[in-house]
């Protein structure tokens, strides 16, 4: 719903303008604030707004485009105008940056929750958030005395999930045919695991596969297409990078038997979808609260290496230049995984 075009607002607003993954991962403190005061009101960025616009905790999506069309403080002060106007009676705030805190104070919301911490002296309420367990958990405690039990969700529409079947159409060979989905992006460069291309090909002498990603991965998406599909025979890959919207992608992800993806937001896109993940992880660790959360999901890492986690996020390239944290993690143990997982056996 774009800005300014919705006649109905609810008391409460969420600002969460951080990463894709993280606006997923704040869905289940959406369905425990919708639970206690009614339908809330996001501010997100342009990207994400798209996925919260059908999600049922949902009454408004207000995008923020802090990047583009909203930077600087000129942005800001519109938006906080604009959302002045609408008489707030409290603001969560998961994310914790000064335009989250100026956001919400500049629009006079009179209750601003958050975490303790950075620019928390603007809120009214601040708790500490836990070091340990999953983000969805930390963050829903900023929910006071709601229910744990919220795992993330997404709700494509009905026209989401056809254009996800015409891609679906290209490679199955039967209703309900079975195929693995491969996330082979990242914005981190160091997060990117080298060896989709080699996975493809192995997988696709079994199973169709499909590559999902943004436009900014279609190149990507062809090199792994092209070496999957090299050796001939019965090879069945589908590049839909850059075909798909977001929602459009997750209802793709939902058909899949299983995701292959690095640690980024596709990860926590099919947990929002019910779709068992193995997740490659190389920079980071999945101590970071942003693993798979789903029982029986799995998470591959190197093991030993004394440089493992560098960084918080992934740095663009390896510090140290050799890249063993993904390098040493392989294509046979990736298969490993998937067989172990068994979703393949489940969904034919
Ligand atoms: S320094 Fe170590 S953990 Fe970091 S990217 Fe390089 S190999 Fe991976």
């Amino acid at each position: 719903m774009g800005r300014g075009s919705a006649p109905l607002s609810a008391s409460t607003l969420v600002i969460q303008t951080a990463f894709l993954g993280d606006v997923v991962l704040t869905t289940p403190l959406l369905s425990a604030l919708a639970a206690q005061h009614g339908p809330v009101d996001v501010v997100t960025t342009p990207v994400a707004a798209p996925l919260l616009e059908t999600h049922p905790a949902v009454m408004q999506v207000i995008p923020y485009d802090k990047h583009g069309g909203d930077r600087g403080w000129a942005g800001l002060g519109r938006l906080a105008r604009q959302l002045r106007n609408v008489h707030y009676a409290r603001a969560y705030l998961p994310h914790r940056s000064l335009r989250t805190a100026a956001l919400a104070t500049l629009a006079r919301i009179p209750i601003r929750r958050g975490f303790s911490g950075g620019w928390s002296f603007l809120y009214t309420e601040a708790i500490p958030k836990p070091r340990a367990g999953h983000e969805t958990d930390r963050l829903l405690t900023l929910a006071n005395g709601a229910p744990a039990v919220y795992p993330p969700h997404l709700r494509p529409t009905t026209e989401d999930e056809r254009a996800a079947s015409g891609v679906w159409d290209q490679i199955a060979q039967r209703p309900e045919s079975p195929f693995v989905a491969l996330a082979p992006g990242s914005i981190w460069g160091s997060k990117r695991w080298p060896y989709y291309a080699e996975l493809a090909a192995q997988l696709a002498t079994a199973v169709p596969v499909v590559i999902i990603g943004g436009q900014d991965d279609a190149g990507l998406g062809d090199e792994i297409q092209r070496a999957a599909e090299g050796g001939g025979g019965r090879r069945r890959v589908v590049n839909a990078c850059g075909k798909l919207t977001l929602r459009q992608s997750a209802a793709l992800i939902a058909k899949a038997a299983v995701l292959v993806t690095n640690d980024s937001a596709p990860l926590h896109l099919a947990t929002a979808m019910g779709t068992p993940v193995v997740a490659l992880f190389g920079p980071t660790i999945t101590e970071f609260g942003f693993g798979p959360l789903r029982p029986g999901d799995l998470a591959l890492g190197v093991d030993g290496l004394l440089c493992r986690p560098c960084s918080s996020h992934g740095p663009p390239q390896c510090p140290l230049g050799h890249h063993r944290c993904m390098r040493e993690l392989t294509a046979p143990a990736v298969v490993t995984a998937i067989e172990e997982l068994g979703a393949l056996r489940r969904r034919s």
